[in-house]
């Protein structure tokens, strides 16, 4: 009974400290597992307990509107409707419609429609295999923006409360969702006057603010020949206001036959993109959407390859910088990280600053 009583106390104990912390003075801290992933939120402010509770609350929210796996969701229900429109919401109609904006600007890299190719790799489920070409082929021809259709605007200024999607075709936010849940943070710091808060989403970064001592929030970015040693980097960055997200091909993979398969897809062959790059991060001000904006684009870099990236990045169609990191040990930064960029030593990179 006793032992029983002593086990209850420290389980009490480690949950305590496990979901819900704040010392007299310090930040609310908490540790949230949703989306498949896990996120850590420090929280600074005479608010922030509330700010945090209204956070977790919106993560959750989130999830279950965009989880592919929860058979609930708007998501999966408009997955499931086999052609019907189904009423999901103006939040998940102007998602769709953000989601095809990054599409055409990156000309089809980022597609939220590849989900029916995510699961035949087994990365939905977590039973890994190599399709046939034959299905993959067939399972691209549903692949595309044009096979998703918005309706039933109440007023000309209102949005968009429907969807359908047709027969074969399917959703998945996973390229979008953490990265739209970070904007959603930054509203509710916004309403709850927070100054300063460190928040990170399964690789998507909010810096909010400064550190309460004023210096730059100092945000790591992950060894990807280490990706399971937490303090294994190429490098930190120094932030103050502004999302930093990456997207690693050491995040989720298998290997069969010797060959390693990654969970990021290229839409032009259905296979995971193979181009030398083993991570990307993107990083831009702590403006609205830019969350969103950073994660479809930490995807859609990916797949393009280091070249067409730096071409992209050239071209202004979006405001962010980025970090590169292939798999020869070259770790490209834009001209307007330089400053902040920090480089580890002794991991056997080579780095370059380019404009
Ligand atoms: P992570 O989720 O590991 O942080 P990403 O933001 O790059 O990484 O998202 C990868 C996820 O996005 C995949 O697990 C899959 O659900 C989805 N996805 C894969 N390829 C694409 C693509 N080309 N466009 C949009 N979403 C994709
Ligand atoms: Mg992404």
């Amino acid at each position: 009974m006793k032992r029983i009583a002593a086990l209850f106390l420290a389980l009490g104990m480690v949950l305590a400290a496990g979901c819900a912390k704040k010392d007299q003075d310090g930040p609310e801290q908490r540790e949230v597992y949703a989306m498949d992933t896990a996120m850590v939120l420090t929280i600074y402010g005479e608010d922030a307990l509330r700010a945090a509770n209204a956070a977790e609350e919106e993560i959750y929210r989130l999830d279950s509107l965009l989880s592919r796996t929860n058979e609930a969701s708007k998501v999966s229900l408009l997955n499931n409707a086999e052609g019907k429109m189904v009423p999901v919401g103006v939040a998940l109609c102007d998602l769709i419609q953000t989601a095809a904006t990054y599409t055409e600007l990156t000309d089809g890299a980022f597609d939220i429609t590849i989900a029916p190719v995510v699961s035949a790799w087994g990365f939905t489920t977590d039973h890994y295999q190599v399709p046939e070409q034959e299905e993959l082929e067939e399972l691209l021809t549903h692949v595309g923006m044009e096979h998703v259709q918005l309706s039933g605007k109440s007023s000309a200024s209102a949005g968009y409360e429907n969807a359908s999607l047709d027969p074969g075709t399917q959703i998945d936010m996973g390229g979008i969702a953490k990265g739209y849940a970070s904007d959603r943070l930054s509203v509710i710091f916004q309403e709850h006057q927070i100054p300063q808060a460190l928040i990170s989403l399964g690789g998507n970064v909010l810096a909010w603010g400064s550190k309460p001592n004023g210096s730059a929030w100092r945000v790591g970015i992950q060894d990807p020949n280490a990706p399971s040693d937490p303090n294994a980097y190429v490098g930190i960055l120094q932030l103050t206001d502004a999302f930093a997200v990456t997207s690693g091909s050491y995040e989720r993979f298998f290997e069969q036959d010797g060959v390693t398969y990654h969970h990021i897809i290229d839409p032009s062959t259905g296979y995971p993109a193979q181009n030398g790059l083993v991570s990307v991060t993107v990083v831009a001000d702590a403006a609205q959407g830019n969350g969103t904006m950073c994660d479809a684009l930490s995807t859609a870099l990916f797949v393009m390859g280091r070249e067409k990236a730096l071409d992209f990045w050239r071209s202004g169609a979006c405001d962010f910088e980025m970090i590169l990191v292939d798999e020869d040990g070259l770790v490209t930064v834009t001209a307007g990280l330089e400053d902040c960029f920090q480089a580890a030593e002794g991991g056997g990179y080579t780095y370059e600053v380019v404009s």
